[in-house]
C-alpha cells in the first residue's frame, strides 16, 4: 500500500548496494511498492525515478559502489531545487524517502522534510565514520582494510630500502579511518585533525625510532590534518630528521572495492531496519549503531559536529608505534 523510494547521496562507498538491497527486499516484503532514485538528489530533480524489483537486487550484495549511482547537488541546496524535489516526489506519490549517504546528504534530507511531508529515513553510508550519533558508517571497514593491504605493499619497499613512508588517508575532517589504519597496519606514528600537529613531535619520534633500530618506518597523515596533507608534512619533518621521506596518496581506491562482510552484514541490517522505523510511522530518523544494536536516532544529531575520536585509542596506536 505505501511507496516508498531509496536513493544514495554524497561519496560512494562499498557496502550501500547491500542497505539498498535490503531495503528493497524488505520493503517488498511489507508489499510496499519500492522505487529507486538515480544519482542522488541531483536525479531526484531530473526526475530520475523507476519502479524496483526484488530482481533488481541480484548479484549487486559483493559489489562496491552504488547501483542507483551518486552525486553532489548545488542546485538542490536552493529553496528552488528543494521545492522542486519535493513537487517530483508528491507527483509520483512517494509516502517515503530512504537516503543512504554522509552528513551533508542527511542535512539535505532534513532541509527536504521542510518542504516535502512525506516520511524521510537516512541509512549512514559514508568510508569515514565520521557521523556523530552512531558508532558506524557503511564502507568504513572496507575502506580501512584497503589502506591496510595497501600499506602491508609499502612496508616491504620501505623495509627493504631503509624507509620512512608518510601515507596519506581518506577521511575528510576525522581522523577515524588514520586511527584503525594505523592501529592495523602496524604504523610508527599517526597524524590526525583530532590533534594539533607538531612537526618537532613527529620528527622526534621518527628519530627516537631510529634510535631504538627500527630500519623503516610508517606514518599514516589524515586528509583532513592542519598540517596540510602528507606532501606539505613531509617537507617539513624530512629538514628536521635530516634523511628522505616518501610520500604516498592512497586517494580514490579507498572508496572502492568489493565490500567487506562486515559491511555487508551492517548495509542488510541498516536497510532492513529503515523499511522497520518507516513501518513504525518514525520520520526525520537515521539508522544508528550503538552498542551493536540498531536505533533510531534523529537526523538532526547527525548533522552537528564530527564524530569524536576515543582518547584510548590514540594512545594505544602511540604505545603500538613506540
Ligand atoms: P561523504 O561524507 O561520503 O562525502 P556526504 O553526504 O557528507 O557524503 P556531501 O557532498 O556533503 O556528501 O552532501 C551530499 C549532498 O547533500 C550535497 O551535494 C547537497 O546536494 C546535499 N546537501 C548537503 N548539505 C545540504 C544542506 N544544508 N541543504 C540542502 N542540501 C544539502
Amino acid at each position: 500500500d505505501k511507496r516508498v523510494a531509496i536513493l544514495a547521496s554524497g561519496g560512494d562507498s562499498p557496502g550501500m548496494n547491500a542497505a539498498i538491497r535490503a531495503f528493497v527486499r524488505s520493503a517488498l516484503w511489507e508489499n510496499y511498492q519500492v522505487f529507486g532514485i538515480q544519482n542522488g538528489y541531483e536525479g531526484l530533480l531530473e526526475n530520475e525515478i523507476r519502479e524496483l524489483s526484488s530482481r533488481d537486487m541480484g548479484m549487486i550484495i559483493n559489489q562496491g559502489g552504488t547501483m542507483l549511482g551518486t552525486a553532489r547537488s548545488a542546485e538542490f541546496q536552493t529553496p528552488a531545487g528543494l521545492q522542486k524535489a519535493a513537487a517530483n516526489l508528491n507527483a509520483a506519490k512517494i509516502d517515503a524517502l530512504c537516503v543512504v549517504g554522509g552528513d551533508g546528504s542527511f542535512r539535505g534530507l532534513l532541509a527536504l522534510s521542510e518542504f516535502y511531508k512525506g516520511q524521510v529515513v537516512g541509512i549512514p553510508g559514508t568510508i569515514d565514520n565520521d557521523i556523530p550519533g552512531t558508532e558506524y558508517t557503511i564502507g568504513f571497514d572496507t575502506a580501512v582494510q584497503t589502506a591496510v593491504e595497501a600499506i602491508d605493499k609499502l612496508r616491504d619497499t620501505a623495509l627493504s630500502h631503509g624507509r620512512v613512508f608518510f601515507v596519506e588517508v581518506m577521511g575528510r575532517k576525522s581522523g577515524q579511518i588514520a586511527l584503525s589504519v594505523g592501529l592495523a597496519s602496524g604504523a610508527e606514528d599517526v597524524v590526525i585533525p583530532e590533534e594539533k600537529t607538531d612537526a618537532d613531535v613527529v620528527a622526534k619520534r621518527l628519530l627516537d625510532g631510529r634510535k631504538k633500530g627500527k630500519r623503516f618506518g610508517i606514518v599514516v597523515v589524515a586528509e583532513g590534518d592542519d598540517s596540510g596533507g602528507a606532501f606539505k608534512l613531509a617537507e617539513t619533518v624530512q629538514q628536521k630528521v635530516g634523511f628522505n621521506i616518501r610520500v604516498s596518496v592512497l586517494g580514490h581506491i579507498q572508496r572502492g572495492g568489493s565490500p567487506t562482510s562486515h559491511d555487508r552484514v551492517w548495509g542488510s541490517r541498516m536497510g532492513e531496519a529503515a523499511v522497520r522505523f518507516l513501518k513504525n510511522r518514525m520520520t526525520g530518523v537515521f539508522t544508528a549503531m550503538r552498542g551493536g544494536h540498531i536505533i533510531p536516532a534523529y537526523l538532526i544529531e547527525a548533522t552537528v559536529g564530527v564524530r569524536a575520536v576515543e582518547p584510548e585509542m590514540v594512545q594505544l596506536v602511540r604505545i603500538m608505534g613506540s
